[in-house]
C-alpha cells in the first residue's frame, strides 16, 4: 500500500517562495542588463580608435594633406589610438581574469618604497612636461607587504597617471609611512578633482566623470576599477577623498608583513 501524503504549503512559505522568486527574477535581470551595457561599453571603446586608425589612414594613403606638419599630426594620431587600443585590450584581459578568479599574483615580501620610487621615475618625463612638481615624503624604513611587486606597481603608475592626467598644474603629493602594522601610501593632486555624487561609481568599469575629457586624455574607463581589485587581492583597501577645483587624494593601505 503506497501512502502518499502531500503536504500543502501554507500562505506564509508561498508568499516568501514567490517573494525570493521575484527577488532571483530581478537579480538576473539586472545581471544580464549590466552583462549586455558593459559589452555595448566595450564595442563603443573598441570602435572609437578603430574608426580613428582607418580615417586617418586613408587620408593618408590618399594623399589628403597639406603639409609634411599636417601629415606629422595624423601619424601622432594613429599612434596615441593604436595606443590606446593596447591599453584597452590588456585592461580587459586583467579584468577579465580577474573576473574569474584567475589573475595569478606573484606573492613575496615587497619594499613598497622601492615600488614608488620605481613608479615615480616611470612618470617623471610626463610630470615635467605639464609642469607639475612632485613632493614626496616616502619613509625608507616603511616594513615590507606581501604583494606582487608587478601589480603594485601598475597600482601606483595607474593612479599616479590620473593625477597627472586631471592636474592642470599644482602638485602631486606623495606620501607612505608605516602606523599599527599597516604601510600607507598617500597620492593626491591638486587637480579638477571629482565631484561628491559621482564619488561612489568611481571605481565601476567605464565610469566617467567626462567622458570627453577622460577619452582626450587617453583613458581607457578602466583603470580605478583594476586598482581596486589589485588592490583588494593584495589584501588591501583604497579610499577617496576629492573636491572640485581642489584636488583629489587616494589612500591605500596594506597590511605589514610579518
Ligand atoms: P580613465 O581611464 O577614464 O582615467 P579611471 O577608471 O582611471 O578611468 O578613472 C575613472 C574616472 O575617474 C576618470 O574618467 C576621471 O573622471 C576620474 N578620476 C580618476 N582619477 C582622478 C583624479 N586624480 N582626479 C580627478 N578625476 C579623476
Amino acid at each position: 500500500n503506497l501512502d502518499i501524503r502531500v503536504s500543502v504549503p501554507s500562505d506564509d512559505e508561498l508568499g516568501s517562495l514567490g517573494k525570493a522568486i521575484n527577488n532571483l527574477a530581478v537579480e538576473t535581470n539586472r545581471y544580464r542588463s549590466n552583462r549586455s551595457e558593459f559589452f555595448a561599453n566595450i564595442s563603443h571603446e573598441l570602435r572609437t580608435p578603430i574608426s580613428y586608425l582607418r580615417g586617418y589612414s586613408q587620408v593618408l594613403k590618399q594623399g589628403l594633406y597639406q603639409s609634411e606638419k599636417e601629415k606629422q599630426q595624423y601619424l601622432n594620431i594613429i599612434e596615441d589610438e593604436t595606443d590606446r587600443l593596447v591599453r584597452l585590450i590588456n585592461d580587459l584581459f586583467d579584468l577579465s581574469k580577474m573576473e574569474e578568479g584567475k589573475l595569478d599574483l606573484a606573492f613575496e615580501k615587497v619594499k613598497l618604497d622601492d615600488i614608488l620610487e620605481k613608479a615615480l621615475l616611470k612618470v617623471s618625463m610626463e610630470m615635467e612636461q605639464k609642469g607639475l612638481s612632485l613632493r614626496s615624503d616616502i619613509d625608507k624604513k616603511i616594513s615590507s607587504i606581501d604583494g606582487d611587486p608587478v601589480r603594485l606597481e601598475q597600482i601606483v603608475v595607474n593612479l599616479l597617471g590620473n593625477a597627472i592626467r586631471y592636474t592642470e598644474k599644482g602638485f602631486i603629493d606623495v606620501k607612505a609611512w608605516y602606523e599599527k602594522n599597516q604601510v600607507h601610501v598617500i597620492i593626491e593632486d591638486t587637480g579638477v578633482g571629482i565631484p561628491e555624487e559621482e564619488i561612489p561609481f568611481i571605481f565601476e568599469r567605464f565610469h566617467r566623470v567626462e567622458k570627453s575629457r577622460s577619452r582626450e586624455l587617453g583613458g581607457t574607463g578602466l583603470g580605478l576599477s583594476i586598482v581596486k581589485n589589485l588592490v583588494e587581492l593584495q589584501n588591501g583597501t583604497i579610499s577617496i577623498d576629492s573636491k572640485v577645483g581642489k584636488g583629489t587624494r587616494f589612500e591605500l593601505r596594506f597590511p605589514a608583513a610579518e
